[in-house]
């Protein structure tokens, strides 16, 4: 009957329960081990300037390939890297190898570095991030910081003070994913960010979806009133680019120019070896 249907099915809803909780836990366990055993790296993903078509930076993207699992995707483990702490010493990890990296390259390009609020959050945040500088060598303004405004939101006030110490060194912030957090505008005005990256799901089909177009036109405006520069993520198709060159977009990251990747992709540009161009369209320009 339909009690015992009820029954039955929680009982099967409690042991998928069960089993995503030893699952969560083993994956903690194994995030322990894997940052001492050498599981993490970190790929590369290429920002481009859409007014000379140039690569002007990278924003760094950890990998983790679980020894016996394979490779798993950061949206499964930094939340629990987030909720266990372990974030502190992965964001540690990411943070000093990015800046070893980018030390090492010949040109000064931008190293983009994505930071969780634990972090942001954290008393000893600044003081790392000093010791990183003096320690790679890398010039504080070749740092970029990316923080999400779910970052922001926890303790206001903590993360306000620690971003603009963070800036008084020299190292620039950008308010990642935007449109998609809670209170978008007023961090804007709580904080001198350097830029602003519009997240991907308003870029994806801009060139036919009006809501969106409507969306990133609102933002390039205000992009362009506050005299903040805007990145587009996540572009994929030469119509989207296309639509971004029209409405004098400042910078796009995307398939389209490259996905992320391990730097050794990357050498040409890094090392300036050849034209700073990438192997892209450049036929499509902005129609002005
Ligand atoms: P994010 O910082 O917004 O990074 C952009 C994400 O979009 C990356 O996913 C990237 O691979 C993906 N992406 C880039 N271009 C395209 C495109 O054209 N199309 C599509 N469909 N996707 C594109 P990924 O690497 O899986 O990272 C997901 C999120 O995990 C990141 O979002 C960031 O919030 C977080 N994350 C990654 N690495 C780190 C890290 O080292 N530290 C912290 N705290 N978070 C990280
Ligand atoms: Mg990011
Ligand atoms: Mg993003
Ligand atoms: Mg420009």
């Amino acid at each position: 009957c339909a009690k015992e249907d009820g029954r039955g099915t929680f009982r099967v809803f409690e042991a998928q329960m069960g089993a995503q909780l030893r699952d969560r836990r083993q994956l903690e366990h194994d995030l322990r081990l894997a940052l001492v055993n050498e599981e993490l790296t970190l790929v590369y993903q290429p920002q481009v300037d859409l007014d000379t078509d140039t690569v002007t930076g990278f924003e760094t993207l950890v990998r983790w390939t679980h020894p016996e699992r394979g490779p798993i995707p950061p949206s499964r483990f930094i939340p629990i890297a987030e909720e266990t702490g372990l974030i502190l010493q992965l964001g540690e990890w990411v943070m000093r190898r990015a800046c070893i990296e980018a030390a090492s390259w010949n040109r000064p390009l931008l190293i983009a570095v994505n930071v969780s609020a634990v972090q942001l959050h954290a008393s000893n945040f600044v003081e790392f991030v000093q010791d990183i500088l003096l320690e790679t060598g890398l010039d504080a303004e070749r740092l970029e910081i990316e923080i999400t405004e779910t970052a922001m939101i926890r303790n206001m006030s903590r993360a306000i003070a620690n971003l603009r110490q963070i800036k008084a060194l020299g190292v620039k912030v950008a308010m990642d994913d935007f449109g998609t957090g809670y209170s978008s505008l007023s961090n804007l005005r709580a904080f001198p960010f350097d830029r602003i990256k519009v997240d991907q799901s308003f870029i994806r089909a801009v060139h036919t979806n009006d809501q969106s177009a409507a969306i990133v036109r609102a933002v390039l405006g205000l992009g362009k009133g506050l005299n903040l520069p805007i990145l587009a993520e996540g572009v994929e198709k030469p119509e989207e680019l296309e639509f971004l060159r029209n409405e004098i977009c400042d910078s796009a990251q995307g398939y389209w120019f490259g996905k992320p990747q391990p730097i050794a992709a990357y050498e040409d540009i890094v090392r300036g070896n050849s034209a700073t161009l990438i192997p892209f369209d450049a036929k499509i320009r902005r129609v002005s």
